[in-house]
């Protein structure tokens, strides 16, 4: 992923309608959670503050 697209957390809006099918990858089974920013990713590595899910 480039730089603008690191984790969810900081997407930009006008971002997200670009990458629409990564993100359906990326948010499409979540495994974690953002505890500051409640976004869900299969991975923490898109996430500032992941937490597990379940
Ligand atoms: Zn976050």
């Amino acid at each position: 992923m480039s730089d603008d697209t690191k984790t969810l957390c900081k997407y930009k809006k006008e971002k997200i309608e670009e990458h629409m099918e990564t993100l359906k990858q990326i948010v499409g089974n979540p495994k974690f959670i953002c505890r500051k920013c409640a976004r869900a990713a299969k991975d923490e590595q898109y996430l500032c503050k992941p937490v597990a899910l379940e």
